[in-house]
């Protein structure tokens, strides 16, 4: 089920958005509280545009998402997919729950470490992994490297070598499994660009196994990500347990199996499938295996714990039948999915006075100088006026993290809340942070 391309009677009113956000409601005087936190006070104190993130919310998420499997008996490795919001504090909020970390660059592996995170609790799955990302994953010890292709197994055996350490490793497996998310999130299809192709995997894996270099220890797969059905996880959960079952029946020992991360939240109208039925498919296909099972959610974990906060700068009327365009001082150099994927934010106000108003379509649009810097079309919303604040919803994953400083537009300031508590955990970025690591070459400096 691709994003479509919203149309104006999609458009939730305020009270659906509200009713599957529990987290969300008004107070007596009308005012948008997040997690007990009145949202115009955060804006009044920090200004806007400004993310904000709940850490009591995240916290809550992580348990539920452990109980789950817990619940079922199944013991599981949680390991955070760093990308989705890779701040310090998320990161050590999620560690204190028991989580480990899986990233994608040296970088995010460096940050994990400087969040706490040991060694042996972080995950490697990048798809093009340097040598000198390579060489600190098996440096630093870290508790898996899932390799993305023959060309860096052998890599891996060389560098290993070379470092006289015995890293563990699994293959990636690109099952062709089609999760049926947007075309850009997809990653587990017959031509996509990661993983080991699944026929190839048996072979590969026999040669992993033996080689005196590594510690061969299994197989993984994230076929994609914001899937809303079981049925793409349960494909591939079969076909690894198939693969284990074959690879045992050769004789090659497989001890660990990793799931990926991929599921999906709702953002708009999807109805994503519940974190027990989603266990149970993991719990029923590999459960019998006897292997240690992991897991890699980013998005579920943090995209609802978010919100980005903004102030309308002017509104521009249109004529009927188009929407008027409200201008927003958030854009998409600081929320890149609306442009990136056509995705849906839900937007709320944040004070609800304004829905005594009829509502109208609106759209908001950012002020970067692109066509595409529409953060929301056609929304259903209180008239909106200059001055009017409004919280865009779900921006916990993929969203401070994308952000760019794009028509040298400082990054926003990050907000966490927590039992009533607000701390400032990222400043708002200086103006003169955006050149002041600029070097002029000699031969301009005359003047
Ligand atoms: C991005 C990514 C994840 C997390 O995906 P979500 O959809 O945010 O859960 C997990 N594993 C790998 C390898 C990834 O690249």
């Amino acid at each position: 089920m691709g994003q479509k391309h919203p149309m104006p009677n999609l458009s939730p009113s305020l009270s659906e958005i509200l009713q599957s956000r529990p987290w969300l409601r008004y107070d007596s005087d009308a005012a948008l509280l997040f997690d007990g936190v009145r949202l115009h006070d955060v804006a009044a104190q920090y200004d806007t545009p400004c993310w904000v993130f709940s850490a009591s919310m995240l916290r809550a998420r992580a348990r539920a998402l452990k109980a789950a499997f817990s619940d079922r008996g199944q013991p599981i490795s949680i390991h955070y997919a760093v990308k989705a919001n890779d701040h310090r504090a998320t990161l050590t909020i999620l560690r204190r729950e028991g989580f480990g970390a899986d990233v994608v660059s040296g970088g995010e592996l460096r940050k994990a470490i400087a969040a706490g995170m040991a060694p042996s609790d972080i995950v490697f799955s990048g798809v093009g992994k340097t040598d000198a990302e390579l060489t600190l994953a098996i440096q630093t010890e870290i508790g898996v490297i899932n390799v993305e292709s023959r060309e860096e197994l052998h890599r891996l055996i060389t560098l290993a070598t070379h470092l006289g350490k015995r890293p563990k490793v699994a293959l990636r497996v690109n099952p062709h499994i089609d999760a049926g998310t947007h075309d850009k999130i997809s990653t587990g299809r017959e031509g996509d660009k990661f993983g080991v192709d699944w026929r190839e995997a048996p072979a590969l894996s026999r040669m992993a196994a033996k080689d005196p270099h590594l510690d061969f220890i299994g197989l993984a797969a994230h076929i994609g990500s914001q899937i809303t059905s079981i049925a793409p996880f349960e494909a591939a959960c079969q076909r690894l347990a198939g693969m284990v079952t074959d690879l045992r029946a050769d004789g090659v020992p497989v001890s660990h199996v990793d799931c990926g991360g991929g599921l999906g939240i709702r953002y708009h109208q999807e109805s994503p499938p519940d974190i027990a039925d989603y266990a149970q498919a993991i719990v029923r296909h590999l459960g019998p295996l006897n292997v240690a099972i992991s897991i890699e959610p980013g998005r579920w974990l943090s995209g609802p714990t978010g919100i980005l906060l903004t102030r309308v700068i002017d509104v521009k009327a249109q004529p009927a039948p188009r929407s008027d365009f409200v201008f927003i001082d958030a854009a998409m150099n600081d929320l890149a999915r609306p442009a990136l994927y056509a995705a849906w934010h839900d937007v709320l106000p944040l004070h609800a006075r304004a829905t005594q108003r009829p509502e109208k379509a609106q759209t908001l649009a950012g002020p970067v100088c692109e066509t595409g810097d529409i953060l929301a079309t056609d929304r259903i919303l209180p008239p909106l006026s200059r001055g009017d604040m409004l919280a865009i919803l779900d921006t916990g994953a993929y969203g401070a993290v994308m952000s760019s400083t794009y028509n040298a537009r400082p990054l926003a300031a990050q907000i966490m809340i927590e039992d009533g508590k607000i701390a400032e955990i990222r400043p708002r970025q200086t103006l003169e942070a955006l050149w002041e690591a600029e070097r002029l070459p000699d031969w301009l400096k005359a003047e």
